[in-house]
C-alpha cells in the first residue's frame, strides 16, 4: 500500500473529496486514528492520498484535530510530500476574497495543541526558519497560474487558536504587524510535517476580509485610526466574520482549488524532493 511518489493533500474545511475513484484505508497510528480514512487515487497519473482535515463531516474544529496522527498516517502510506490547502481570511487590502496565497512564512499563536513528535527521552529542535517547502511552494504557484487563479507568490499566516474568530484589536494588531492571512490549522500541521521529513506546502483559499480589513480598502483608508487602542468608525460599521459566510464561499472555489491541486500534484512527480532540505532535519525515513 505505501507508494514512494504519493502526494498526499490534507482538505481543510468544506473541502471532504479530491476524486472520486478512490480506495478509503483506515490507519491507525501511535497518535490514535486520524481525521478520517484516507482516500487513496490517482490525479492526472499521479497517486495522491486525500485525508479531509477535519474529518468527512468537519466534526473536528481546528482545536480537536489529531494533527499527529494525520501526518503519521500519511507518511506510513508512503507519502513525502503534502499539500496542506487550507482557508485562511486576508488581513490586508490588496489581498482578496477569492485569492490563493501560497505562504512562505507562519505566526503560531495557538496554544495547548500536540505540536510535536519529540516528547522526550529524545529531542530535535528542527530548523524551522523556512516552514514551507520551496519545491512544493514552486509547484503550487505554477499550478495556480497554469489554471489562471489569482496567486500571491509568499505571505505570513497567522494561526489563532480559533473556533472563534479574532476580535477587531486582535485583527489590527496582526494587521499592523504586516502579517497576510489568519488561519486556525497550519500550525502545528506544518511543524509536525518538517518533523516527520516530509515537503509541506499550503495554498491559503482567501475566503474573506477578516475584521476590519475590507473597510479600510473601501474607504482606502491606508493609516488605520485608533493605534493606540481606539476602534475606528469603519470598523465599527463593519459586519463581522460569519462561518455561514466563509463555508459558503470557500465551497464557490472548491472547484478552482481542487483544479490547481490537481495540477500541482502532478508536477511535483520529478521534483521528488530533489531541491530542499526538508527531509534532511526529520526522522529518519523507513
Ligand atoms: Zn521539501
Amino acid at each position: 500500500m505505501a507508494h514512494p511518489e504519493r502526494v498526499g493533500v490534507i482538505g481543510g474545511s468544506g473541502f471532504y473529496r479530491l476524486v472520486d475513484d478512490v480506495e478509503h484505508v483506515v490507519v491507525d497510528t501511535p497518535y490514535g486514528p486520524p481525521s478520517a480514512p484516507i482516500a487513496l487515487g490517482e490525479v492526472e497519473g499521479r497517486a495522491v492520498a486525500f485525508l479531509a482535515r477535519h474529518g468527512t463531516g468537519h466534526e473536528l474544529p481546528p482545536h480537536q484535530v489529531n494533527y499527529r496522527a494525520n501526518l503519521w498516517a500519511l507518511r506510513a502510506l508512503g507519502v513525502r510530500r503534502v499539500l496542506g490547502p487550507c482557508a485562511a481570511g486576508s488581513l490586508q487590502s490588496h489581498i482578496h476574497p477569492g485569492d490563493f496565497v501560497v505562504c512562505d512564512q507562519l505566526v503560531d499563536r495557538t496554544w495547548g495543541r500536540a505540536g510535536t513528535f519529540f516528547d522526550g527521552p529524545e529531542t530535535n529542535h528542527l530548523a524551522f526558519a523556512d516552514p514551507y517547502c520551496p519545491c512544493l511552494r514552486q509547484a503550487l504557484v505554477a499550478a495556480g497560474r497554469d489554471r489562471g487563479v489569482s496567486v500571491v507568490d509568499g505571505g505570513t499566516v497567522v494561526v489563532v487558536p480559533g473556533p472563534r474568530f479574532s476580535t477587531r484589536a486582535e485583527s489590527r494588531w496582526h494587521r499592523a504587524q504586516g502579517w497576510d492571512v489568519v488561519n486556525m490549522t497550519q500550525s502545528p500541521e506544518a511543524a509536525l510535517a518538517r518533523e516527520l521529513g516530509l515537503c509541506y506546502a499550503t495554498v491559503a483559499l482567501v475566503t474573506d476580509y477578516d475584521t476590519g480589513v475590507e473597510d479600510l480598502e473601501e474607504t482606502g483608508a491606508a493609516q488605520e485610526a485608533g493605534s493606540h487602542g481606539a476602534v475606528s468608525q469603519e470598523a465599527v460599521s463593519q459586519e463581522a466574520v460569519s462561518q455561514e459566510a466563509v463555508f459558503a464561499f470557500f465551497q464557490e472555489n472548491l472547484d478552482r482549488l481542487r483544479q490547481v491541486l490537481f495540477t500541482a500534484s502532478a508536477s511535483v512527480s520529478s521534483q521528488a524532493g530533489a531541491d530542499c532540505a526538508c527531509a534532511a532535519s526529520g526522522f529518519p525515513l523507513s
